[in-house]
């Protein structure tokens, strides 16, 4: 008798799950292959031709795809403000920006929602301070979800303030540094969270991240906004937010920044 309330109750907990489990399978299938057209179909529109972009090299650097927005071309900060709109004071030079310590953090003065990112960033020579001191800023998608950009090379710190890191959350699945002076890459591929008209979270933000090539963040779920010794919970705001990058105080540089908008649902 108890045996068999047993498998009642086993029986029960799999029906339940199968209920939970079974249709989010299925939306996840639907989301894959397009049911409106058949296999190999020859009326199925045909993926937008794309430039790929240019590689960069230590010495120069390279170029985005066609279909990207160019956030920072080696000229100008055209696509940048600080907080309050003011043009961005980040100093220019030779094809990058440098964080002008102490002036704020900069904004894209355009949203973005669902992205691929390219960052190029460079280590300041010879390398100061330590731990968290040592060549800090951040990539902050929507403004409010910190990639860490620090000088990991041979510098300890905490495991979620690495380079790579979704800061305070996750740590780099690797560190893949490059020594301070040398040009980095951060590959970011970004799905922001979703809320309800309530304002209720329906689907938290998640993110991949390549750096230098390396995977560091394997679509991740982000717990809510980065922040210092707390993880906020989720707050609701608009579908596309300004990326920010951070100005901690160490002159960290910049090149060929580059975005595509996804167009996910
Ligand atoms: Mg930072």
């Amino acid at each position: 008798m108890r045996r068999l309330q047993t498998m009642t109750t086993m029986t029960r907990t799999v029906l339940l799950m199968s209920a939970v489990v079974v249709p989010a399978m299925t939306q996840m299938a639907t989301a894959q292959v397009d049911p409106r057209w058949k296999i190999h179909d020859p009326d199925r529109p045909l993926p937008a031709v794309v430039q790929p972009p240019t590689a960069s090299t230590q010495e120069s650097s390279g170029r985005g795809p066609s279909d990207a927005v160019i956030l920072f071309d080696g000229k100008d900060l055209a696509h940048w403000a600080h907080n309050d709109g003011s043009a961005a004071k980040w100093k220019v030079e030779n094809g990058y920006f440098e964080v002008l310590p102490k002036s704020g953090l900069i904004n894209t003065r355009e949203a973005f929602g669902d992205c691929q990112l390219h960052v190029e960033f460079r280590e300041p020579v010879p390398p100061k301070g330590e731990s968290q001191g040592r060549g800090n800023s951040g990539v902050f998608l929507m403004g409010l979800y910190e990639i860490q950009v620090l000088d990991s090379y041979e510098n300890k710190t905490y495991a979620d303030g690495h380079a790579g890191a979704v800061y305070g959350q996750y740590p780099p699945l690797v560190n893949a540094a490059r020594p301070p002076g040398q040009w980095q890459t951060y590959d970011i591929v970004w799905h922001g969270p979703r809320f309800a008209k309530d304002e209720k979270l329906l689907q938290p933000a998640r993110v991949t991240v390549f750096h230098n090539g390396v995977l560091v963040q394997d679509n991740v779920e982000l717990t809510g906004p980065t922040a210092h010794k707390a993880r906020p919970p989720y707050k609701a705001h608009p579908a596309k937010l300004p990326l920010s990058l951070q100005d901690h105080g160490d002159p960290v540089r910049f090149r060929n920044i580059w975005i595509r908008e996804l167009k996910t649902e």
